[in-house]
């Protein structure tokens, strides 16, 4: 750390704002975001891209068609010229649909901060906008040029935003993705695994169930036999897993189905097997006589490896962390974001650095308050050493 920016001091200066950073989660939480209603994402993207404009940040709002917009912020660094890029990555959007916060008000209780999106992840969000002011306060400018993307998109797979931020991430040297970290120990992520869905489609042949089943194919049969065979794909010991999850199938109770369909969540460790777990899926063959069977999707977020680049990373944030009397530790996750991408590029991506709490999409979903400047910290840290 340099000799300037002493980390005890940093955390000191930050937990004289927390009033401040729970007031602004506040806002962003009672600003609903559901991904697929891009209103409501558009209207909480302004409010973000305000808070941006603030602090002297150049904004730019990414209008979509049909997906939310996104936001882009840049930071200028400290040095003019060829300086390099920090990417930091963050979405908008939440899993929860217009009206949750009826049942599931924003609210502050025994040091957490509940509601939906606080976790994951409105709270991280809070934390750039405060690590951006501490270093201010503290006098110093970022080492790199920072630039901040936040997608609409992400929960529901990032489709009107990836191409963006590859594009952005290619630009830098490396990315920092501020989802929720791993437990209530803070830990950063340092593995993600490759995720997707496939949907399976069987056609079989309708006929009457007790007076002429021979002249029927059981789609229903077909596709049952089908998710057998798929879940011998599973090989944990690799880190790939398949779960057939949601099946549909039938017409009547007394018809032999004439169509039965499944949604597959495909998941796997390497990014070398993606490919293959892709083909697999897309090679399965009828098993009984005049059944179709179409395979749609598949693995479509690589995974995040825990290259050489990433330990590097992980181990500069360790550092930090221990200047502040944190042992901060790493770990995989089976969930993919944003950084999924930017790794599978190979660029050095650091995941999890956002707030600490627990309860992602779920009803107790929350963030612990006491936490918040700490985490800001290590970010600003990052930000100024990076
Ligand atoms: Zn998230």
């Amino acid at each position: 750390m340099t000799n300037n920016f002493q980390m005890v001091e940093v955390v000191r200066l930050l937990r004289r704002h927390e009033k401040e950073m729970v007031a602004t989660l506040r806002a962003f939480v009672e600003c609903e975001s559901p991904s697929a209603d891009k209103a409501a994402v558009d209207r909480f993207g302004e409010m973000v891209a305000r808070e941006w404009r603030r602090r002297d940040a150049t904004v730019r709002v990414i209008r979509q068609r049909e997906a939310g917009n996104h936001v882009r912020a840049e930071i200028v660094p400290a040095a003019r010229g060829r300086v390099g890029q920090l990417l930091v990555l963050g979405h908008l959007d939440t899993v929860y649909p217009l009206g949750t916060l009826r049942t599931m008000p924003f609210r502050a209780a025994g040091g957490r901060a509940f509601g939906p999106g606080t976790f994951d992840m409105k709270g991280g969000l809070v934390l750039a906008l405060f690590a951006v002011d501490a270093l201010r306060e503290a006098g110093l400018k970022p080492a790199k040029r920072l630039v901040f993307f936040w997608d609409s998109d992400e929960e529901i797979g990032s489709h009107s935003s990836r191409k963006l931020i590859e594009a952005e991430a290619r630009r830098s040297d490396a990315v920092l993705v501020l989802e929720p970290s791993l437990g209530l120990r803070g830990d950063l992520k340092t593995q993600r695994k490759g995720v997707g869905t496939a949907e399976i489609i069987v056609r079989g042949r309708a006929a009457h169930a007790g007076i002429d089943p021979g002249a029927g194919v059981n789609a229903v049969h077909e596709l049952a036999l089908q998710i057998e065979r798929l879940m011998k794909m599973n090989d944990p010991a690799n880190g790939i897993t398949v779960q057939a999850t949601v099946l549909a199938g039938g017409s009547a109770s007394n018809v032999v189905p004439a169509e039965a369909r499944a949604q597959v969540d495909v998941r796997c460790a390497r990014l070398a097997d993606v490919v293959k777990v892709n083909r697999r899926l897309q090679s399965m063959r009828p098993i009984l006589k005049g059944a179709k069977i179409e395979v749609r999707g598949g693995i479509s977020r690589p995974p995040l490896e825990r290259t050489a680049g990433v330990q590097k990373l992980f181990a500069n944030a360790q550092k930090i962390a221990r200047e502040m009397g944190i042992e901060l530790r790493e770990g995989s996750t089976g969930g993919g974001s944003d950084g999924n991408f930017t790794a599978a590029l190979g660029v050095p991506t650091l995941d999890g650095l956002g707030v600490v709490g627990d309860g992602a999409h779920a009803l107790n979903e929350h963030l612990v308050i006491g936490k918040m400047a700490e985490r800001a910290a290590l970010i600003a840290a990052l930000f100024a050493t990076l």
